[in-house]
């Protein structure tokens, strides 16, 4: 690679190691014509899949996006930032098993349901009565009694308790 200082083409590697957990090569160069040294790092570019939106428009999977749409769902929630993102980084990881170019939007909503059910059961319920809009309030209340029904460290009281019917 180039030397960023002289432009010299003939730059060589003083030291090489792994770093982040493993994640990332940091490299020691050293220019060979103005001896100047500077550090490079590398990392797997890791791509996702595009997203199909339900208008059947496409974008970028926007990893802001999806993780803004958790925040919201667990605002005030007993759910510590490290189990966020450790769930936002499983739920990348499951898209991107997937090995598909193009994924739907409605997956990716479902995979954060599927987190978030795990996660903590009011946050839950207030993404997916968002996202999928509930038809009607017998089938909210049936998804409020099925969770109340699994063991979860959520009391089924304060699922009762919080829980709104869909606007
Ligand atoms: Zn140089």
């Amino acid at each position: 690679m180039h030397c960023p200082f002289c432009g010299a083409n003939d730059t060589r590697v003083t030291d090489s190691r792994l770093v982040a957990d493993g994640d990332q090569v940091r490299r020691r160069r050293q220019c060979a014509s103005c001896q100047e040294r500077f550090t490079t790092y590398e990392t797997a570019e890791l791509v996702m899949p595009r997203v199909v939106k339900s208008d059947g428009s496409r974008e970028s999977f926007n990893e802001a996006k999806l993780r803004a749409g958790m925040l919201r769902a667990l605002e005030k929630r007993p759910v510590s930032a490290e189990a966020i993102e450790a769930a936002v980084e499983r739920i990348r990881q499951t898209l991107r098993a997937r090995g598909d170019r193009e994924i739907n939007a409605r997956d990716i909503g479902e995979s954060v349901m599927q987190a978030l059910k795990t996660l903590d059961h009011v946050a839950y319920i207030r993404f997916a009565s968002v996202y999928r809009k509930f038809q009607d309030l017998d089938e909210f209340r049936a998804e409020i009694d099925r969770l109340s029904q699994e063991p979860n460290q959520e009391s089924s009281s304060t699922v009762r308790h919080t829980s709104e019917p869909p606007k």
